[in-house]
């Protein structure tokens, strides 16, 4: 975990927009790039501070988290690997596909591919496996993606001796290009295979199963190394990103590892005490309510919220109570009501400890108005 601060290692102001930290880490990691210091320890370094303060800024959560609690948001949420070698918000690939993979002569890289996955909340929570059905391009199997027939191997090209560049004569200049014989792949198949007509691959559905960790949450993104669509003609596979969005839930809202939810209670459990059932994900639990309790009062289950993706203790599960008026009273009910209204009024103990306080505000509103006004004149 890098010590200095994000904004200080890519060298930018701290409202630099989101063009300017893009800008300033293609910069800066195209320099330190170990592709291009190769055995340089303190490149490397470099690199990876980079790497890390850019994979925060660049998420605007995250940024934010960052931008108040410094490093210790860092820790406490976000940082490198996730488990079982899944890469979280690995951005990574996105960036430096088009830096690093484009000049490359040979044949492409396979595309990245993104599935955007709703999980329910419960999945979220414990975690899951999915089975994915993905429309890709795989390896072609009769010939193993190489896209010669059987027993047949690509030729090398000629007009270019397999470099898969020609130089041509421009006037004064010579300028390399991609032969357009081979398209700059350097070998030609001259004996194509029946079944993927030399393209070394074809179209399926794959099926894939894709661990889902438990406490993730939206946003997140799960990569698959090598699970993309294949290249051409043998060439690596891109990868997949299962990106996660958790849908809305009729109980229970989140907000990081906590968990929200509203439960209604009638006025007389709230006024003399009773004992509630409260829905959790792990089922119902009772909660004792206090006598006296106001509506909107908060009761915190420790430990009944989320737990964090990265591992430690799970969050809490906040019960808002809110106290219900009775609808559908009988005459008699209504009755009973009045009666017991009365009662509060005839005896001098106060009942009604938020109204008046709130009378005792509004009075002294209208006492602070009349003063400034008759200061006025
Ligand atoms: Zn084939
Ligand atoms: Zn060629």
């Amino acid at each position: 975990m890098s010590k200095r601060d994000y904004y200080e290692t890519l060298g930018v102001a701290r409202n630099a927009s989101e063009e300017e930290l893009k800008k300033a880490y293609r910069r800066m990691a195209m320099k330190y790039h170990p592709d291009r210091n190769p055995g340089d320890k303190e490149s490397e370094e470099t690199f990876k501070e980079l790497k890390e303060a850019y994979e925060v800024l660049s998420d605007g959560r995250k940024r934010a988290a960052y931008d108040q609690f410094g490093h210790n948001a860092a820790q406490g949420g976000f940082g490198g690997g996730g488990p079982g070698g899944m890469n979280f918000t690995d951005i990574f690939g996105d960036i430096f596909g088009d830096i690093f993979g484009g000049g490359r002569a040979g044949p492409q890289r396979g595309a990245d591919l993104r599935y955007n996955l709703e999980v329910s909340l419960e999945e979220a929570v414990f975690g899951s496996t999915v089975e994915l059905t993905i429309p890709t391009h795989v390896a072609c199997n009769e010939c193993h993606g190489s896209g010669a027939r059987k027993g047949a191997s690509p030729a090398t090209c000629k007009d270019c001796d397999g470099h898969g560049q020609v130089r041509m004569q421009q006037g004064f200049f010579t300028v390399q290009q991609t032969c357009p014989t081979c398209r700059g792949q350097g070998r030609l198949i001259l004996d194509p295979c029946g079944e993927c007509r030399g393209k070394g691959r074809r179209k399926q559905n794959k099926k894939l199963s894709v661990k889902i960790p438990a406490g993730v949450d939206t946003g997140d993104r799960i990569r698959l190394g090598g699970e993309g669509e294949a290249g051409e003609n043998g060439a690596h596979p891109g990868d997949l990103y299962v990106q996660i969005a958790v849908k809305q839930h009729p109980i229970f809202e989140r907000d990081g590892t906590h968990l929200h939810c509203e439960v209604p209670i009638s006025f007389v459990a709230a006024a003399i005490g009773g004992e509630l059932d409260v829905p959790t994900l792990n089922g119902r639990v009772k909660l004792k309510i206090p006598a006296e309790t106001q509506s909107g009062k908060v009761f915190r289950l420790r430990g009944m919220g989320v737990p964090p993706v990265r591992g430690g203790s799970p969050g809490d599960l906040l019960c808002k109570v809110m106290v219900e008026t009775p609808v559908n009273l009988t005459a008699k009910q209504k009755e009973l009501l009045k009666e017991f209204e009365q009662t509060l009024s005839t005896n001098n103990i106060n009942h009604s400890p938020r109204s008046n306080s709130w009378f005792d505000r509004v009075k002294k509103f209208f006492e602070d108005v009349k003063f400034s006004e008759s200061k006025k004149r």
